[in-house]
């Protein structure tokens, strides 16, 4: 690999470190290729041989110029994102660049991870409240969850509507369920035969992936977005296939007294600080383990039990930083990617997260 090898199907250098990369290629698959003609990376011989599309990541700057260019072109933009995770979902510059030009559909997705109890044009409004916030006024939201989806139907009847005949781009941060979507559309649409890697995003080091509709026109894939302020960062990634939902979560209430706090297994920390007797309400996976003290000794608590009582603990940081807020009206206190807990009105509260990962506080979705 240090010879720099390409490539033959996207051009990008073969690597062997980065799964996410662009030109990812395990050096036991490269020695078996190395005296062939068909030196694929992982994605594009998953792309040639199974229709498959496979995440890719990029960062900021270069989808910034990515965006740039959709905005120059016309176009349908389809935005990705995880209802469980809207923070995180978010896309600096998405409205500026495409927002003016091109109609924008969302795609909210995940929805299975959320109560079942949630009405869900409830949820439908509260999305539209929040991509508004961020200025966004797309045309359409829809519900779904791409890894079993009920009503991809709807998804491509939505997409066919407001493409008027122009070209339809797939965009999203990492993790929000891109491409098993794009997934479920290809294994949808017998009719596709062979999707193919075409010319650059220019200025970046990656292809663009084409998948072919019925007039001419065609589905492209872009890479996902990195976000740097996730709990992604800070766990090794068997800690954070733990802390991720995977089912339906199940709410946990707890009435609590003033200067009492949760831990969220030593990822992160709720001090109610003041206020009347309350019920806050914590949303994250199920399993991870929620541990309520006194907040006086919290901090002892967790230098103490974090790596046995508390668990996980996050990979690269120790230290929790803290971030204040006060609520006027029932609202979320969220842990970028992890979950958040939902609070009354007028308490005063702080939200403690692995240094680099935001807490944020807003309108409370359930
Ligand atoms: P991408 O980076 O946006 O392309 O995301 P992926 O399609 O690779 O999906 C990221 C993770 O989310 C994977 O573990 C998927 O199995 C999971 N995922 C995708 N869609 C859904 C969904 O509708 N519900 C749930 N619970 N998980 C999903």
């Amino acid at each position: 690999l240090e010879a720099g090898l390409n490539c033959i199907g996207c051009g990008a250098r073969l690597q062997d470190q980065d799964d996410q990369a662009a030109g990812y290629l395990p050096l036991s698959a490269l020695k078996k290729l190395i005296n062939t003609d068909n030196l694929l990376c992982q994605r594009c011989f998953r792309l040639r041989h199974y229709n498959e599309i496979q995440p890719v990541e990029l960062t900021d700057d270069d989808f910034v110029k990515l965006l740039s260019q959709i905005s120059e072109s016309k176009a349908l933009v389809v935005y990705v994102i995880d209802v469980f995770d809207f923070s995180g979902s978010l896309i600096n510059g998405l409205p500026r660049f495409v927002g003016s030009n091109n109609p924008i559909l969302v795609v909210g997705n995940k929805v299975d991870l959320l109560p079942k109890l949630l009405n869900k044009r409830h949820l439908h409004d509260w999305l539209a409240r929040q991509l508004k916030e961020n200025g966004l006024h797309p045309e359409e939201i829809l519900l779904t969850s791409a890894a079993h989806p009920q009503n991809l139907d709807d998804i491509l009847a939505a997409i066919d509507e407001h493409r008027h005949g122009q070209d339809v781009y797939i965009v999203g941060t990492t993790n929000v369920g891109k491409s098993t979507l794009i997934n479920q559309i290809i294994k949808s649409r017998t009719g596709i035969q062979e999707l193919i890697t075409t010319s650059r995003f220019p200025g970046t080091t990656l292809d663009r992936i084409e998948i072919p509709l019925e007039d001419g026109q065609n589905l492209i894939d872009t890479p996902g977005i990195i976000k740097k302020d996730q709990m992604a960062h800070v766990l090794s990634s068997a800690d954070l296939k733990y802390a991720l939902p995977k089912n339906e979560i199940k709410p946990r209430t707890y009435q609590l007294n003033a200067e009492q706090t949760i831990f969220i297994g030593a990822l992160a920390r709720f001090d109610f600080q003041i206020g009347d007797r309350s019920a806050v309400t914590a949303y994250f996976e199920n399993n991870l383990m929620l541990h309520r003290t006194k907040m006086g000794g919290a901090d002892e608590f967790y230098t103490k039990h974090a790596g046995e009582l508390l668990k996980p603990v996050p990979e690269k940081v120790t230290r929790l930083v803290r971030h204040e807020f006060k609520t006027t009206k029932k609202s979320d206190l969220v842990f970028a990617g992890l979950g958040w807990i939902s609070l009354p009105a007028g308490i005063q509260v702080a939200g403690w997260a692995p240094e680099g990962v935001a807490v944020t506080i807003r309108e409370a979705m359930i």
